[in-house]
């Protein structure tokens, strides 16, 4: 059967594309950092990429190698580049991408080290970054100078879940040979297909809703074209930010039930965003399922779900916030998100704390923020939860 052609549970399941010698119905976990080669001529070759044999594990390892190509199908793209976070992601990203002298747009909300590690760090190397507020292709296209040579977006953003127009980004960067990146995480490939929609690089964390069951730190990147494939594996072979086999194990394991998950935290997430929305301590709620989002009708065109990340304001500001984060007992208080376990955090406090208190203010991450991330718990005990938290705000 041709696996691209299948449907996308089937490409869950099926699509790493792993034969084992032993007929193993899962894919092994090979714990190995090298590979023997059968003499040296076969060495040769595989130095020589005449033969397709392993060689040593940063470069590249069965198990591995079954995670990039199931996650390169599932985002239609040419090929996947596993790294050992979704940090190490980005940072492939920017560093195979740009040149000094350059310049990147990006969305203001986006995840915090993202945008700390460009204005900290790449600064050093001559690296220029702007961070605007991309719902309006406007804004974008005023920012954009003639070194701009990325546009990253993050879309629903983190954590003001504002949604960007993928399609339009593309239009404009692909005038001016700008590449435009996607950071996916909120979505999963079961949500949205970046790649389908013109970005040109796609990259995840897989930490997140891809393992689902926040006992993994992971990262990929997926180009749709074997150039920017090319450059971005050969940055990760460089700076040795590859992955190791049994956390690739322990992903593919967890991406089996991507679209279970996420389909039952999403129909939890549609009832705790109505019970919020109509809740007299909550000042707002912001959630791509909801009327009242200011992009629900781009979402529903871009996403095929509004996904479970539900972002909302009390209205006894940072303090109500606070007294919400200490008396929940079902919601675990932790950042990350997208596993089965539902999970509450404090953007101000916690993983926005380092963006200055302007730019805060600016992308719109405002005190009273709470994130949620809904788990695949019984969704009566969830609003138990909230209700007897709220009930003490
Ligand atoms: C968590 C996260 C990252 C970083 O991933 P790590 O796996 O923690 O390194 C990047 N982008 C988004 C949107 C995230 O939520």
């Amino acid at each position: 059967m041709d696996i691209e052609k299948s449907g996308f549970n089937t490409k869950l399941i099926h699509g790493g594309d792993y034969k084992d010698p032993f007929g193993s119905a899962t894919v092994p976990i090979y714990q190995t950092s090298t590979f023997a080669f059968e003499n040296a001529e076969h060495g040769a070759k595989c130095f020589a990429g005449e033969s397709d044999g392993y060689i040593y594990t940063r470069i590249g390892n069965p198990t591995i190698s079954a995670l990039e190509k199931q996650i390169a199908i599932l985002e239609n793209g040419y090929g996947g580049i596993a790294v050992s976070s979704g940090m190490a992601a980005v940072t492939t990203v920017y560093l195979a991408l740009l040149n000094s002298g350059d310049h990147v747009v990006s969305t203001d909300a986006i995840y915090g080290p993202a945008r700390g590690i460009m204005e900290k760090q790449f600064c050093r190397f001559g690296v220029q970054s702007t961070y605007i507020n991309t719902t309006n292709i406007a804004t974008i296209e005023n920012a954009l100078r003639p070194n701009t040579k990325m546009l990253y977006i993050e879309t629903p953003a983190n954590p003001t879940m504002e949604i960007t127009d993928l399609v339009a980004c593309a239009e404009l960067a692909h005038k001016r040979g700008i590449v435009l990146v996607v950071d996916n995480t909120f979505c999963s490939p079961y949500l949205q297909n970046p790649l389908d929609l013109g970005a040109d690089v796609v990259f995840h964390s897989m930490t997140k809703f891809i393992n689902g069951h926040a006992d993994v730190v992971a990262g990929i990147i997926v180009a749709k074209e074997k150039t920017l494939y090319d450059k971005l594996r050969s940055m990760m072979i460089y700076s040795g930010c590859n992955m190791d086999p049994h956390q690739a194990y322990l992903v593919l394991r967890g991406l089996k039930t991507l679209s279970l998950r996420i389909e039952r935290a999403q129909e939890n997430a549609k009832q705790i965003a109505v019970f919020l929305e109509n809740h007299p301590k909550v000042a707002w709620v912001k959630y791509p399922g909801l009327k009242s989002h200011p992009q629900y009708e781009l979402g529903k065109r871009q996403m095929r779900g509004s996904g479970s990340m539900i972002s909302f304001g009390l209205k006894s500001g940072f303090k109500g916030a606070e007294i919400l984060m200490n008396n929940v007992h079902l919601a675990l208080l932790a950042v990350s998100l997208g596993g089965v376990e539902t999970l509450i955090q404090h953007p101000a406090s916690m993983t926005h704390a380092k963006v200055s208190a302007a730019d805060k203010l600016k992308a719109g991450i405002t005190d009273d923020l709470v994130r949620f991330s809904v788990g695949i718990e019984d969704v009566a005990d969830i609003i138990d939860d909230l209700k007897q938290g709220l009930d003490k705000v």
